[in-house]
């Protein structure tokens, strides 16, 4: 990407979004356009489409999307298809139609099947059943990516997906009803801390396990992808699989373990109480990083010092 060029950040407010946006100023990018939801209804297509024709960027990042945790999936079905299908077929069409450079759309690791092969790898896209509590969300991911595969067939654009891991930072949701596993411990054993409670309830049993990211890490993956030599560029976005590349840290702890993280970071000293009768989830979900490993990229922020942070930056922000 030129320094200079256009760079159109969808998101920009959000966890990834933010993210994008700081990495992409820390490394000297000067053009960045950004547009708040009231400003830009990504949902209508009408001004999607107006907007990517008056402003023409050279490259898009796609980090606006309807995300939650477990219950907010559960609870909202409707909203999470609806609004991730609406956004991503409005972006990717647009940025076709206004000959957009390069685009990243980011999806999720929940896309692969609820029973797959640990580590997961690209190539188990499809191949069994999701996991329900958060299956709208997934197809619509899926459907995303599937776009970007049939853009890149048909009008040989250059369009991939990215799919991270858990991730977790700045600007995160720390809605107790609504957030993902990490913010949320984050606020609960804090609150309980100053409250003085006795202990802290930890959703289903504790067992599954998930792998986490610090957001900075995702952001540059992000611009090291857009940056690539288009020889390998095209790779991933051309031949015969699905243009998807894995982001992670090929590491996973369980729920009980990062519990056992947060309460130590934020120094409460209760016990840890799981509630069984909220939902697991899917058991694992570690992904298989070794494309990325192979074009030389791996993550930084050991999950310590990246809690440590996150926790920091809600301190100094009095996000609760
Ligand atoms: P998932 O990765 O899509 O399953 O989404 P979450 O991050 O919401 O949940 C991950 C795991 O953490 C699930 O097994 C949850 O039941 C568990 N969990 C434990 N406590 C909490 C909590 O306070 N909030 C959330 N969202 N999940 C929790």
């Amino acid at each position: 990407m030129e320094k200079d060029a256009v760079i159109y950040i969808a998101g920009h407010r959000g966890l990834a979004g933010s993210a994008l946006v700081r990495q992409l100023e820390a490394q000297g990018y000067t053009d960045l356009l950004t547009r708040t939801h009231a400003e830009l209804d990504l949902t209508c297509q009408a001004d999607t489409e107006s907007f990517f024709q008056a402003h023409r960027p050279a490259y898009v990042f796609m980090a606006a999307a309807k995300v939650g945790g477990i219950l907010a999936n559960n609870t909202f079905p409707a909203e999470f298809i609806y609004q991730n299908l609406a956004i991503q077929t409005n972006i990717i069409h647009a940025a076709y139609r206004a000959g957009v450079r390069r685009l990243l759309f980011l999806g999720s690791s929940c896309i692969y099947p609820r029973e797959c092969p640990q580590p997961m790898k690209e190539g188990h896209l499809l191949t069994g059943p999701l996991e329900p509590t958060n299956e709208p969300y997934a197809v619509a991911k899926i459907a995303g990516i599937k776009m970007c595969q049939s853009y890149n067939r048909q009008y040989n654009t250059r369009f991939v997906a990215v799919m991270p891991t858990n991730l977790y930072g700045p600007n995160d949701n720390f809605d107790l009803e609504t957030s993902h596993v990490l913010p949320a411990l984050i606020r609960k054993f804090h609150e309980a801390k100053k409250s003085g409670a006795k202990d802290v309830v930890v959703w289903g049993t504790g067992k599954p396990r998930r792998e986490f990211l610090h957001v900075d890490d995702l952001a540059h993956a992000g611009l090291f992808i857009m940056n690539l030599p288009d020889a390998d560029f095209d790779r991933l976005a051309g031949g015969s699989g699905a243009p998807l590349i894995n982001i992670g840290t090929g590491k996973d702890i369980s729920i009980a373990e990062l519990a056992g993280l947060i309460k130590e970071i934020t120094g409460f000293e209760g016990d840890i109480r799981f509630d069984a009768t909220k939902p697991d989830g899917t058991f694992q979900k570690l992904l298989d990083v070794s494309r990325m490993t192979a074009l030389g990229w791996q993550a930084k922020t050991d999950l310590r010092t990246g809690i440590q942070s996150t926790y920091q930056w809600c301190l100094d922000h009095h996000v609760f």
